[in-house]
């Protein structure tokens, strides 16, 4: 998984296939991720499972407030990958539905203050 930023319009771009892009003209840079630093316990992802429903939540007491939010999360299975935004004052969970053999092996959370971060490991 590769993301890009634009720290101009500090928006963020994945890169699905090949990269070959800009933003309106401006440079995107590769978006460092960020496995095991400080803000790490923060973000920490939570998994809670019945049968095949999961239900994926970044950081229990996260902040959702303008200044300080998670915006999206990314969860990479065996078989897939789920992109989930968020919006402001909501909860950063989410509920899938998965396969009867399916793992999550990835989850990367993007915050407004702490960027990118990677887990292999959850709560
Ligand atoms: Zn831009
Ligand atoms: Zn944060």
């Amino acid at each position: 998984m590769k993301l890009y930023m634009c720290r101009k319009c500090d928006d963020v771009y994945l890169n699905l296939i090949q990269h070959n892009g800009d933003c309106d003209g401006h440079e995107l840079n590769p978006l460092e991720v960020e496995v095991n630093g400080e803000s790490y316990f923060e973000h920490e992802i939570y998994l809670r499972k019945t049968g095949n429903i999961v239900t994926i939540t970044a950081g229990l007491d996260h902040p959702m407030i303008d200044v300080h939010h998670i915006k999206f999360m990314i969860i990479e299975t065996m078989h897939g990958t789920f992109l989930q935004r968020f919006q402001l004052n909501s909860e950063s969970s989410v509920t899938l539905l998965l396969a009867h053999d399916e793992e999550i092996d990835k989850v990367y959370v993007y915050c407004s203050v702490h960027s990118l971060l990677q887990y292999t490991e959850f709560k």
